[in-house]
């Protein structure tokens, strides 16, 4: 009888005990990373500023980007200027504008017929852009059909994130059940649109390999669906900008969804 006595009471403490931040905390903060949260407010701004949709940065020389596969211009979903970024941040994607197009033409489906939801597709172009102010030429309307209306980016707001259980144990570290559960519960890592952080992967970890070097690409941004684009990837997808580190004009977007 006392043995199992011991066993029952071996194992209480384990089955009620709930797992906490303190203790989980010293395993993932050498993990840590900032989250830039973009403060945007719904406006027009000039074609250099850093927003989601509107007027992008265009040269003298160049058409609005179009889609290859339905030749209608593409909605741009996010422009971000180096100079406006976190003070820390600044040299994230190299020096310059970073441009993100996607094809939204229900019509013809170029998302469906381009598989936009992998990385280089057709229907997508994330380029970084370094034009002088001499030739700088953007149109003063968008030639979008169903253009999102802009929001400019005037700030950024930044937080600890954490990746999440299937990606810490790729970097080596072995979490229980309790452990990755809790992870889950404090929504590691951070949804909606952010800079840098770690990616909040809806199917499993998706770095795009490079074209040209084949490594991981590393995370520079994330767009959630419906948060400063009126736009949903697939159903609630979660879609990153994702660039090579050693080949900086490799960068891509690329989403899932559940
Ligand atoms: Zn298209
Ligand atoms: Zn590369």
């Amino acid at each position: 009888m006392s043995n199992i006595f011991n066993i029952f009471k071996k194992k209480e403490p384990e089955s009620s005990s709930k797992e906490n931040w303190e203790d989980l905390k010293p395993i993932m903060v050498p993990h840590k990373r900032l989250a830039w949260f973009p403060n945007t407010i719904e406006k027009g701004s000039t074609p250099t500023s850093s927003k989601f949709s509107g007027i992008p940065v265009l040269s003298k020389d160049e058409k609005w980007p179009c889609c290859s596969n339905c030749n209608e211009p593409m909605q741009l979903f996010l422009q971000l200027n180096s100079q406006d970024l976190p003070e820390s941040e600044k040299t994230v994607f190299g020096k310059g504008i970073l441009q993100v197009f996607y094809c939204t033409n229900r019509e013809k489906e170029c998302e469906v017929s381009c598989d936009a939801f992998f990385p280089f597709s057709q229907s997508t172009l994330v380029r970084v852009v370094d034009y002088n102010d001499d030739i700088i030429a953007s149109p003063t309307k968008s030639p979008v059909t169903d253009a999102f209306s802009e929001r400019q980016i005037i700030g950024w707001e930044s937080m600890e994130d954490y990746p999440n259980g299937e990606e810490i144990e790729a970097i080596g570290v072995t979490l229980t059940d309790k452990q990755s559960d809790l992870l889950c519960d404090l929504e590691y890592p951070l949804s909606k649109d952010k800079l840098l952080g770690w990616p909040c992967w809806v199917q499993g970890v998706e770095y795009p390999g490079c074209p040209e070097c084949g490594k991981p690409m590393k995370l520079i941004f994330q767009i959630d669906s419906e948060d400063n684009l009126p736009y949903m990837f697939g159903d609630v997808g979660c879609s990153h900008i994702t660039q090579c580190e050693s080949h900086k004009d490799r960068l891509a977007i690329a989403w899932a969804c559940s």
